[in-house]
């Protein structure tokens, strides 16, 4: 077996994350790590985490670095993940993050930093689609905003570094995880796992 594969997936609400994600753990063996769904099943079991965590993200904030940075590091150095890696969904959101992330990874190389693209008019037309009674105009226009302002210099970091890679979300669901395993294939062919990428 080859070297993990080692990614990290952004994308708006509405493009398509999950499905795409699954794909993604099909084709390269990794493991997905959402940090949403750590911290709902935290919420879940009760823990003292999971109460701290829900009442934040209730309120629509985002969970304090200095919990979310230990919860990922620590999930990214368990053997399944050293083993097969991952795809990294939900982290990290802040600057402080990625170079936790960085840091955490040290000599081991990430591969690739996939903004899966959705245009805002199309992903608010998909959300209203849902019928969601928490999916207001309004609502939807708000987390869509709160996700430019949070993500955008996350996405600028990485691609300063290199890693950005941009891929269009539209289409059919096949169609586009061609577009995203054809561009992860030619960075994985071009940088045979050089460490300290
Ligand atoms: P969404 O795409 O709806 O934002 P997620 O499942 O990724 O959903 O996350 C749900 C919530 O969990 C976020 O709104 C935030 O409160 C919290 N959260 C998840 N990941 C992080 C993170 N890396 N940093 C801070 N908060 C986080």
């Amino acid at each position: 077996m080859g070297q993990p594969t080692r990614l990290v997936i952004f994308g708006r609400q509405g493009a398509g994350k999950g499905t795409q994600c699954q794909r993604l753990v099909e084709r390269y063996g990794v493991v997905h790590i959402s940090t949403g769904d750590m911290l709902r099943a935290e919420r879940a079991a009760d823990t003292e985490l999971g109460r701290k965590a829900g009442e934040i993200m209730d309120a629509g904030g985002l969970v304090g670095d200095d919990i979310m940075i230990p919860i990922a590091r620590h999930r990214i150095s368990e053997p399944d993940v050293v083993a097969s890696g991952f795809v990294l969904d939900g982290f990290p959101r802040t600057v402080d993050q990625a170079e936790g992330l960085f840091d955490a990874l040290g000599e081991d190389p990430l591969h690739a930093v996939i903004d899966l693209d959705v245009p805002l008019d199309e992903v608010t037309t998909r959300m209203k689609a849902r019928g969601r009674t928490d999916d207001t105009d309004e609502a939807i226009a708000q987390r869509l905003d709160l996700y430019e302002q949070e993500t955008r210099p996350v996405l600028d970091w990485f691609d300063e570094r290199g890693l950005l890679v941009t891929v269009d979300g539209l289409g059919t669901e096949v169609e586009v995880t061609e577009r995203l395993v054809s561009a992860v294939d030619s960075i994985l062919d071009e940088h045979p796992a050089q460490p300290g990428l």
